[in-house]
């Protein structure tokens, strides 16, 4: 069986043409003797994306829906869908259609030929604000310097993989989750197929420049602790400076005299240490806000509704 894990927020326009296209696109499966299901995960939506999947129950006894008590994010959701979802393939997929299904006949090729996971990725960003682009750009970029876990550049959460492979992924119970290094943490043998970034087909794009922003925080804090090192490095090359600066002022008083001079240039010196230390105290906050929500292993989702 394959199983479609389709996260869901405010998406009721989206949830039947995206079960329309899913299953023109799975006809395939049905000569492989491969059964479907889908998945709808309900993230909290305030619309009528629950009555959406309840119609399309009554079309057909393959749809199932898991919904959330409140909003707990897209990672909850992709969570709570490979935990509940039974298929012996597991996909996740956006329900606005940005990851194609045309593209499933070939991810599931892969799967027979031998691989576990099959992810894609776009190579272009197109129809994205350029803003977005770029710092989106930024961060893999950093990543790749202070993480050790491979973190592919455009990689989506549209992935096939095996139930080893899901029950790897679930095997990380952590509450700050960042999928994109989760997948790469855990390995096995992946096959990446890349793709032109293809638009929303309707409604918008729950994902905020800010809510972005803290997204990359949490992947950064989840997957590095390289930022910890910057306080260490700085504290050593301002000790560094200011070895130096002590000796040249010892020695121009005892070879020139001079009085010490200039209050301007200790104001400086005194915001720019200040600055740094302000923001190191801010990293280590990061990482314990963090280390304490995992400490309280609250759930990573609630149920509301399941069937
Ligand atoms: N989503 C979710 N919970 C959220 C935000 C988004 O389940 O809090 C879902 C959303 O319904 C969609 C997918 O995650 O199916 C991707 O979201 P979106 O298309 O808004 O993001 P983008 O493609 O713009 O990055
Ligand atoms: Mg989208």
């Amino acid at each position: 069986m394959l199983s479609v894990i389709v996260p869901c927020y405010n998406e009721e326009e989206n949830v039947v043409p995206f079960y329309e296209e899913l299953t023109e696109h799975t006809a395939f499966l049905k000569e492989k003797g491969v059964e479907l299901e889908i998945w709808y995960i309900d993230d909290g939506s305030l619309d009528r994306t629950v009555e959406q999947v309840r119609t399309l129950r009554e079309r057909d006894e393959r749809v199932h829906l898991l919904s959330f008590s409140r909003n707990f994010g897209k990672e909850a959701a992709m969570y709570a869908g490979l935990e509940n979802a039974r298929g012996d393939y597991l996909v996740i997929m956006d329900a606005d259609l940005q990851d194609p299904p045309s593209l499933l006949p070939e991810m599931f090729a892969y799967l027979e030929e031998g691989y576990d996971s099959v992810a894609t990725r776009r190579v272009s960003r197109k129809g994205e604000p350029p803003v977005r682009s770029f710092f989106a750009r930024l961060f893999y970029r950093l990543m790749k310097k202070i993480s050790r876990t491979e973190i592919m550049d455009g990689a989506r959460d549209y992935r096939l993989m095996t139930r080893k492979v899901a029950a790897s992924v679930l095997s990380l119970g952590e509450y700050n989750r960042f999928s994109k290094g989760i997948f790469g943490w855990v390995g096995f043998r992946t096959k990446w197929l890349e793709y032109e970034n293809v638009q929303r087909a309707r409604g918008e794009t729950k994902w905020s420049f800010w809510k972005l922003f803290l997204y990359s925080l949490d992947g950064m804090t989840a997957f590095s602790t390289a930022p910890l090192m910057i306080a260490s490095v700085v504290g050593v090359l301002f000790c560094l400076l200011a070895f130096l600066m002590i000796l040249f002022i010892i020695v121009r008083k005892l070879c020139f005299g001079d009085p010490v001079s200039g209050w301007p240039s200790l104001v400086c010196i005194i915001l720019m240490t200040s600055g740094v230390q302000f923001f190191c105290t801010g990293i280590l906050g990061q990482y314990l806000a963090k280390a304490y929500l995992e400490i309280k292993r609250r759930p990573i989702y609630l149920v509301k509704e399941k069937f």
